[in-house]
């Protein structure tokens, strides 16, 4: 029965179970941590025969010698197999060391410093705001942050980013940039339909160099047989006039090793020449290695495709524990909402306003790390106090399970309580 439903008796009845169930599993002396979207040892296992690539023959496709410097774009065989899955031309896509983070940082940086091609001069010059779709990806927000970026938070859609209110803000030319996950968004699941892409395409900015940072993380990390398909960014950023807008981001992070994978960069040629005339100030190459490793082992589009589909059969359990517990244990109450997501690697959790921080302190105390509340907002603020975000991808089946038993204890506890209280 819905909580606001009882009477005050019930209520009182109902938040007394809750505080036995929550004592109850305090003093089990739990360990359990779902707080990032880490791959499980068995996931890292799929890859473990990386570990023993090249071999004896270090030279790519082309001859070269993958031990020696050299070779900023990366190597072509692997730019390939990327270039199709993300459906770009093999020409507008580099690949880089093993983090799409680092090329985060790194062109936001070079924008900061030297402006981009179509900058008057460098961003720094000016005040620099970015548009914060919300909840989003913490370690965007931060990034920006730390490089001295005013955050500037936007409701998030499951179809994307709320328009109008992206449209009100580019009309100031401090705002320079958005970000985007297009596809099985960071924490929320929500994809990006081709109608809000093209509308981002084609916007009126008043910065001439406004920039989309496209991070499609989880362009292939479907956990259901239904493949969605990212808008193209790429291409209806050119058909609207806009082809230096969209910077497109990936990486093989959960698809070979997070800590050993390679990123990519995706663009117009004039974007990726600028990247590269700066870069070359920083390095003299990527691991080309480690590139050659990743080609010979994924093979191609459908060796990565077959891959991601093994994951799956690890994820896509955990996702259903997750998600059955949700419904079986806060369902009845309408305390919470969840999303129920097609691919990527989280769920995103509204408990009831303003106890977000409490379940997450609750949680603690019982032994159960959860991203601290508000970490999917601009500068840690989640303005009601409500979003939790559960990333179920590391722990065991079993230990998942008493995860989501503590989890949604402490979601019930908190909702009682508030509401015992009136406030
Ligand atoms: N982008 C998103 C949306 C993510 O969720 C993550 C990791 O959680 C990353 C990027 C990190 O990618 P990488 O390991 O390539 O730096």
């Amino acid at each position: 029965m819905s909580l606001v439903a009882l009477s005050p008796d019930a209520l009182s009845a109902f938040l007394a179970d809750q505080r036995a169930s929550y004592e109850a599993l305090r003093s089990a002396g739990l360990s359990l941590d779902i707080t990032r979207g880490k791959p499980a040892p068995e996931q890292l296992d799929l890859s473990a025969e990386l570990l023993s690539l090249p071999g004896e023959d270090f030279r790519s496709a082309d001859g070269v010698d993958t031990r020696n410097y050299g070779g900023l774009q990366g190597l072509p065989e692997l730019r390939a197999i990327f270039a199709e899955l993300l459906g770009l031309p093999v020409e507008q896509l580099l690949a880089a060391d093993n983090a799409s983070l680092a090329l985060m940082h790194d062109t936001l940086s070079f924008a900061l410093l030297h402006g981009t091609p179509d900058s008057p001069e460098p961003w720094s010059a000016g005040e620099v705001a970015f548009l914060c779709p919300s909840p989003g990806y913490d370690r965007h927000f931060a990034l920006a942050e730390h490089l001295g970026v005013r955050l500037i938070p936007i409701d998030l859609h499951a179809d994307g980013p709320d328009l109008a209110q992206v449209r009100e803000h580019v009309a100031d030319p401090a705002v320079k940039g958005i970000w985007i996950v297009p596809t099985y968004a960071n924490p929320t699941g929500g994809v990006v339909s081709e109608a809000v892409a093209a509308e981002l395409a084609a916007l009126d900015t008043a910065a001439p160099d406004f920039r989309i940072y496209w991070d499609n993380a989880y362009a292939v990390h479907h956990l259901t047989d239904e493949r969605v398909k990212t808008a193209d960014i790429v291409g209806l950023c050119a058909a609207s006039g806009h082809p230096n807008r969209p910077l497109v981001f990936a990486s093989t992070s959960k698809i070979t090793f997070a800590g050993a994978g390679v990123s990519f960069l995706g663009g117009s040629t004039e974007n990726l020449d600028w990247y590269l005339s700066h870069v070359g100030f920083r390095t003299i190459g990527p691991d080309k290695v480690n590139q050659l490793r990743h080609a010979r082992y994924l093979r191609d589009a459908e060796g990565v495709l077959a891959l991601m589909e093994r994951h799956r059969a690890i994820l896509a359990p955990k996702f259903e524990v997750v998600l059955r517990a949700l419904s079986d244990r806060l369902g009845p109450h309408e305390v919470a909402t969840w999303t129920e997501p097609k691919g990527g690697y989280f769920v995103s959790l509204d408990v009831t306003d303003g106890t977000a921080s409490r379940v997450v302190e609750l949680a603690k105390d019982a032994g159960l790390a959860l991203t601290p509340a508000g970490s999917s907002f601009p500068y840690k603020n989640d303005p009601d106090d409500r979003n939790i975000r559960i990333a179920p991808s590391f722990p065991s089946l079993p230990d998942l399970e008493q995860a989501m038993d503590v989890l949604t204890t402490c979601v019930l506890l908190a909702a009682a309580e508030k509401l015992a209280d009136g406030s």
